[in-house]
């Protein structure tokens, strides 16, 4: 993609469905809608919930809306598209709340790859000085249909550097052309080394420009009617990467524009330290004071949350991405996501950007939300359906949507189905559900996004993987070479 993309007017969602195309599963070894209101069963906690878990379960979906789930004999008989998830799982498409899809372009770069935080962006942001709109378009198609493959249907991205004229429709064009349901956030970092700050100045914009940006991207990219196939978001970088003055102009931008509000908080120790030594607050009491906290807005991490401060956005709504690969990865602890879902907070998942990760399995970071609760808090601190439910439902509630992460009438058809007859599976058969979580991780053998088949039988559909995995090698060597990282 080297032209500019006149976006239009007309949104993505709009385009793909006429009436009347229609869309019947049937058959699924067992579905699980999620939706609470479908289970009168008691549960141990609030988050084991995950609805109805229907043998021989199926949905009917038309022009991307799902009009019926249950029992496949309950269910219409025919439709223009009829799949048959004899052996499958099918659930919810998984909702990814944060990730950074260029950072894809540098996987486990040897330099960053044993270095906390700090240390690793310091690594990497020469390298991302060089990043252009082509690196930002096949960065993110590649990391959205990886996601897909996982069984992701709506990702979150917080993409905060542009230079070299990149921006935020780069990234929006490649979902679009993929197909996955996008929430682009406008990041920014305006604080760059010679004013004290973290990054190059190279990747640092003046505050007004970047105001001006964002109003712009809400303007032409946001699509704030129900089933949105794209919307956008406000997004500094984080509390270290940008002015007080940014964070609060930020918060009111978003509210008059209606959108949400995102970014890096509480990840690590040094972020505290930073904190209580640059502001004389710990994270929570300083976006407290700018307008940060509130249902409109969802930050990422937060390992390091207080009681208090758990406290706090259970009070106010706010959510939070937790990131479970990226935490391990950078060694910046263990979220009490225990004590976040105990106090009703709004908890999604992530799985951060792709170089701290360094892969974009939903399923995956599912299992590991799961698992890594277990190691601080004992072996029944997190259920495989608790995480599951993290996974989706939980995400859907952190993006601010009441139209994803479930199987319900009037909910978008997005939706995973993995493939149990595999020897990742065997054995398990007591227990198809959890097993997605226990066993493998797999990869999804069918994603539906929005009515339409982004994987199908295990293959991405919707674009060249082939042509994509060129593009995206191409890239990555260009942005290597270009600072000095491979002769
Ligand atoms: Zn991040």
């Amino acid at each position: 993609m080297t032209q500019r993309r006149q976006w239009p007017v007309i949104f993505p969602s709009k385009e793909c469905h006429m009436r009347g195309d229609t869309l019947l599963l049937r058959n699924a070894d067992l579905l699980c809608t999620m939706n609470p209101a479908d289970s009168s069963a008691a549960t141990v906690r609030a988050g084991d919930n995950v609805g109805a878990e229907i043998c021989n379960g199926g949905l009917f979906a038309r022009g991307g809306v799902i009009e019926a789930v249950g029992p496949t004999s309950d269910l219409p008989k025919d439709a223009d598209r009829v799949i048959d998830m004899t052996g499958h799982v099918v659930i919810p498409g998984m909702v990814n709340t944060h990730h950074h899809l260029f950072q894809n372009l540098t996987r486990a770069v040897p330099g960053g790859q044993d270095a906390p935080l700090f240390g690793w962006l310091q690594t990497l942001y020469p390298i991302w000085s060089n990043i252009g709109p082509e690196h930002i378009y096949w960065s993110t198609a590649l990391g959205l249909a990886e996601l897909a493959m996982s069984g992701c249907t709506t990702s979150s991205d917080h993409l905060y550097l542009y230079p070299n004229g990149a921006r935020l429709d780069d990234s929006m064009a490649a979902a679009t052309d993929l197909g996955v349901r996008f929430h682009g956030t406008r990041g920014s970092m305006s604080i760059g080394e010679s004013g004290g700050g973290l990054p190059p100045d190279i990747l640092c914009w003046n505050e007004s420009d970047i105001l001006e940006d964002c109003q712009r991207a809400v303007e032409t990219l946001h699509d704030p009617s129900r089933h949105a196939m794209q919307r956008v978001a406000l997004a500094p970088c984080s509390p270290f990467s940008v002015s007080m003055d940014l964070m609060r102009n930020s918060a009111e931008m978003a509210r008059s524009l209606g959108v949400g509000l995102h970014t890096h908080l509480a990840e690590n120790v040094e972020d505290i330290d930073y904190s209580l030594a640059q502001f004389g607050m710990r994270p929570g009491e300083y976006i407290e004071a700018l307008g940060w906290t509130g249902d409109d807005v969802w930050h990422a991490h937060c390992v390091q949350l207080d009681a208090g401060e758990i406290d706090l956005f259970a009070r106010t709504g706010t959510g939070v991405a937790h990131c479970p690969c990226s935490n391990m990865r950078l060694a910046s602890g263990i979220a009490p996501v225990r004590q976040m879902a105990d106090a009703g907070m709004k908890v999604g998942l992530g799985v951060d950007g792709s170089a701290s990760n360094d892969s974009g399995h939903m399923l995956n970071e599912a299992r590991q939300t799961m698992l890594l609760q277990r190691v601080e808090q004992g072996g029944d601190a997190m259920t495989a359906r608790e995480a599951l439910a993290l996974a989706t439902r939980g995400g859907a509630a952190v993006l601010g949507r009441d139209d994803i992460g479930m199987l319900a009438p009037g909910y978008a058809a997005d939706i995973a189905a993995f493939d149990r007859r595999s020897i990742n599976f065997a054995g398990s058969d007591w227990d198809p559900l959890a097993s997605l979580l226990f066993c493998g991780p797999v990869k999804a053998n069918h994603t539906i996004i929005n009515g339409r088949g982004v994987v199908e039988d295990g293959q991405l559909v919707t674009m060249d993987l082939g042509h994509m995995l060129e593009k995206h090698q191409a890239m990555a060597h260009h942005l290597m070479q270009a600072s000095g990282h491979m002769g």
